[in-house]
This record gives structure tokens, sequence and C-alpha cells, in this order.
């Protein structure tokens, strides 16, 4: 149907459903910053991820992100002066007793002594993160809060805040830790692409800008610290929209390109993907199984002999 057609009356304007029917595959309510970054990265890869929503295998990086995030999360909980790196290393066991039961860990196919790497490697991590500050000083107003808002255009964009606080002037700041590898030089700008987008949210959700927004890299460690603008605010704004309006489209014409880059490296889905002789139409049978048999469940549908 034509926008011609409309205006001149020869089609009407369908219903919602009829127009939801229209589509080749239904269109996300909302973005975050990591779907904005798939789909902009590879749009592939956000269909597999974001709206065939595939199960993907759990990956000792990602696992060892959450329970370094968790053990911090711990940590800020505590009154300020009991934060101390015995504390955090204290925070970081229980935090990986409480994950260990949970299908991100306990499916994490490890030999003894990568697991044994995988937690030594989560206690580098947080030792590191007190080269970087004194959690002591941090005044913490929340973590891990999840926020939404809407962009000028309707577009709504979810997040999860690692850590929102105060700094000596009683100025917000939204802090993001980092487990993965700190960013080259010269893309450290491109790195806070998806921290612009809290920025966003915060200002619209608390009615203030965060005068800082800071990227803390346990691995390396460094802190990459930027303060959000009327600039860089209109900038996320009109990004936002764009993609929302580029993932429509996709969704209308089912036209979601395989984009290779370094990242293939890292994608859950390449076996699936052209791009490396994959067929895509086999990932989400392929992937479920392989989630039910992870989980030690029967496969649907069952077949009886
Ligand atoms: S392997 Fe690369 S090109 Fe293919 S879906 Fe994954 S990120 Fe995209």
């Amino acid at each position: 149907m034509t926008a011609e057609e409309v205006l001149d009356g020869t089609r009407e304007i369908p219903a919602p459903e009829e127009a939801v029917r229209e589509l080749a595959h239904p269109v996300p309510i909302s973005l975050s910053p990591s779907s904005m970054g798939t789909f902009t990265s590879c749009p592939l890869a956000f269909r597999f991820g974001y709206i065939e929503r595939l199960p993907e295998p759990p990956s000792a990086p990602a696992s060892k992100g959450t329970l370094v995030h968790l053990a911090l999360q711990h940590l800020m909980w505590r009154p300020a002066e009991e934060r101390t790196l015995e504390a955090a290393l204290a925070d970081l066991t229980r935090a990986a007793a409480e994950v260990a039961a949970h299908p991100e860990f306990a499916h994490l196919d490890l030999t003894d002594e990568e697991r044994e790497k995988f937690h030594s490697d989560a206690d580098v991590l947080v030792r590191r993160y007190f080269e970087m500050e004194d959690p002591r000083t941090v005044r913490v107003l929340g973590v891990e809060l999840r926020v939404s808002a809407e962009t000028t255009a309707g577009v709504k964009i979810r997040g999860i805040i690692d850590r929102l606080e105060l700094d000596e002037n009683d100025e917000l700041v939204v802090t993001d830790y980092k487990s993965g590898s700190a960013p080259s030089e010269g893309w450290e700008q491109k790195s806070m692409a998806g921290v612009h987008i809290y920025s966003l949210l915060c200002e619209r959700m608390f009615g203030r800008r965060p005068a800082r927004v800071q990227l803390l890299y346990l691995s390396k460690p460094e802190r990459i610290i930027t303060a959000p603008s009327d600039q860089s605010l209109r900038g996320v704004d009109v990004k936002t929209n764009a993609v929302m309006q580029a993932v429509r489209q996709a969704c209308k014409r089912d036209d979601f390109r395989p984009r290779p880059s370094a990242l293939c490296n890292y994608c859950s889905f390449q076996e699936f993907c052209p791009e490396f002789d994959g067929q895509p139409a086999l990932a989400r049978p392929t992937l479920l199984a392989r989630q039910a048999d992870r989980e030690g469940r029967p496969q649907l549908p069952l077949v009886f002999a």
C-alpha cells in the first residue's frame, strides 16, 4: 500500500492488527543500548537475538561480567565505611554462591582448571576496581536501576543503570562497569554511545541531567569519562528514532542483512550466518533444541514410536 493510495482514498488505512499482519516480523516495543548497538553493528544478529529471541549458549566472559557486577552491587549496598577490598572479595564469594544454580552459570561447560581461572579472573577484576576509585567515597543513590523513557518521536528506550550517585557538588553521575577489554585509542567516544543513552534516560526519569557519565573498564583498569551536553542528548534522541525507523523497515521487509566485522568472532549465531556459509532458517530449531538439551527438557513436538 502506498501513501498515495491512502491519501486518495483508494485504500483504507489498516487497523493496527492488520498493519501488524503485514509485517514479516513483529517490531520490538522498545530499544536498549545493547539492542541498538547490535542492530547498528549487524542487523542479522539483531534479528536472531532481539526479534526471534533465540537462546545463546552461556559464555564464560559474559557470566564473569554478571558475577562481578553482582559483587560490586552488594559492595555498594554496604555502609560507605565498610566498602573495603576484603568486603568486596567476601561479596564476590557471596555472589558466586547466589548465582551458582542459575543456568547462565550451571550450564557453563568448564573444566576444573577453567573454573578455577574463571573465579581467579573475577577476583582480579574486583581488585582492579579498587585501583580506580575508593568506594568509601561514592555517594550511592541506587544500583541496577531499571529505567525507561520515550524519545521525542515516542520510541521507548529501556536500560539498567549500574550505579547512580552524587558527586562532590551534589550533581548526578552515571557509572557503567565494563568487564571486557577497554576500547583502543580513538574508539573511546564510540564506546560512550550506549552510556549517552543512560544520560537521556536519567534526565527524562529523574528530571536532572547527569554532570558526568563514566565507564569503568575493570580489566585494564581504565576510567573513561564524558559530560553529557545538549548536543549529545539531542544526538541520542535523533539516533534512537532513526534506529527504530530502520528496525521497522527491516521487520516490514524481512531485510536483516549480515554485516561482518571483528564482532563476528564473538557472535553466537556465526554457524547460521550466510557470511559463514550458514543457513539462518536452521538457527531457531537448532538453538532451541540445544537449550532443551542443556536444561534436560524434552523437545517439542514430542514424537512417539
Ligand atoms: S557472524 Fe557476523 S555477520 Fe554473521 S550474524 Fe554474526 S555478527 Fe552478523
